[in-house]
């Protein structure tokens, strides 16, 4: 449940997000919506609504509000869509886009994370977000072709498995760029003449891992 007193560092939050140009009226809407505070650690509940990333359970951590805020809006997501988002972690990413879309498969793979993110999805009524574990280098074969394709974990380069899972016109927005060290976010639009390759600005994500995590 939202505290009342959140209701200033949300609002301050969307505000910021806006001057930092989020436009897409469903993003936004779905930042608002988002009880942020639900996907991270008790001991950080007073950052919640703060635009920074935060420790999550298995070294692993939650998104800056700002930064899925660009990459969903780099998605030109329309209601219609079925999104593959490779990196759960808390699940907050994938209840933003499942929020703005038809469909969401998010993978992940550490069990603990994936478990605890689908439980927050079921209490918020997202039905139409399914956490998988697997290896995301590999997507999610099973249900491609996807309309949109989202790394919530940084890659050297993304995995060709990825692009042939991605359908005609489809959008695909990746962390590019070495572990531990600063990426280029960037969006490969599908058109009429190949790949499109636009960089959207630097960013920091963990990597994105091989295999399925040993320890749960
Ligand atoms: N979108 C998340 C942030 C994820 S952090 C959120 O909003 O909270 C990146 C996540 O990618 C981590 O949970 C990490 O375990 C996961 N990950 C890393 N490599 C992976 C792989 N090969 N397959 C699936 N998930 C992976």
């Amino acid at each position: 449940m939202t505290e009342p007193d959140d209701a200033l560092e949300r609002a301050q939050l969307l505000l910021a997000l806006r001057q930092r140009g989020i436009r897409d009226r469903a993003v936004m809407s779905a930042l608002e919506r988002v009880p942020r505070e639900r996907f991270i650690e008790p001991a950080f509940r007073p950052l919640a609504w703060a635009d920074q990333a935060l420790p999550i359970d298995c070294g692993q951590t939650i998104s800056q509000p700002a930064v899925v805020a660009l990459m969903a809006q780099a998605l030109d997501l329309a209601p219609a869509h079925r999104v593959l988002e490779i990196g759960t972690g808390s699940g907050y990413a994938a209840a933003i886009l499942g929020h703005v879309v038809r469909e969401v498969v998010t993978v992940e793979r550490f069990r603990t994370l994936a478990d605890a993110a689908a439980r927050r999805l079921d209490a918020l009524g997202l039905a139409n977000v399914e956490v998988v574990i697997a290896d995301g280098r590999h997507g999610y074969g099973a249900r491609a072709p996807y309309d949109r394709i989202l790394l919530s974990a940084a890659v050297e380069e993304v995995p060709a498995e990825l692009f042939e899972q991605l359908g005609p016109d489809g959008i695909l927005v990746a962390p590019v760029g070495p572990a531990h060290e600063t990426q280029m976010l960037v969006r490969f639009a599908r058109g009429a003449t190949g790949l499109e390759r636009r960089e959207l600005g630097p960013v920091r994500f963990v990597p994105m891992l091989p295999g399925i995590a040993a320890v749960l």
